[in-house]
């Protein structure tokens, strides 16, 4: 749905608006148009920050391991812990990753991975 938000503090209105977030580094300004579906407002795809379960970084093109047996979503197929993902794609969602095992296409967890 079409909203505005606030560049500074992410405040989001269904109206034009400014924002009058005391501290927040935008108050007073004009909130700006907005379409996202995510509550994100399209800040920080750039800047956007995705941890395995032990904090560490993870960046397209890394591998990681399962931390623990997952069924496939829609299948009962498992895939074991231990399992390993190679050159995982990270995702609009801080939470998820893309990945290939075995040659199927599979999105991950993030808090269900390791880095390698
Ligand atoms: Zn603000
Ligand atoms: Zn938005």
């Amino acid at each position: 749905m079409q909203h505005f938000a606030c560049a500074g503090c992410h405040t989001s209105m269904t109206d034009m608006s400014i924002c009058e977030t005391d501290g927040c580094t935008s108050q007073w300004e004009m909130m700006t148009e907005c379409d996202c579906t995510d509550g994100q407002h399209g800040a920080g795809k750039e800047a956007l920050v995705v941890t395995d379960a032990n904090g560490n970084i993870l960046s397209d093109g890394d591998s990681v391991a399962l931390i623990k047996d997952l069924t496939l979503r829609g299948t009962s197929q498992v895939i074991k812990r231990g399992t390993k993902a190679k050159g995982i794609r990270l995702t609009e969602s801080p939470e998820e990753i893309d990945c290939k095992i075995d040659g199927t296409a599979i999105v991950l967890r993030t808090e269900f991975v390791k880095k390698l």
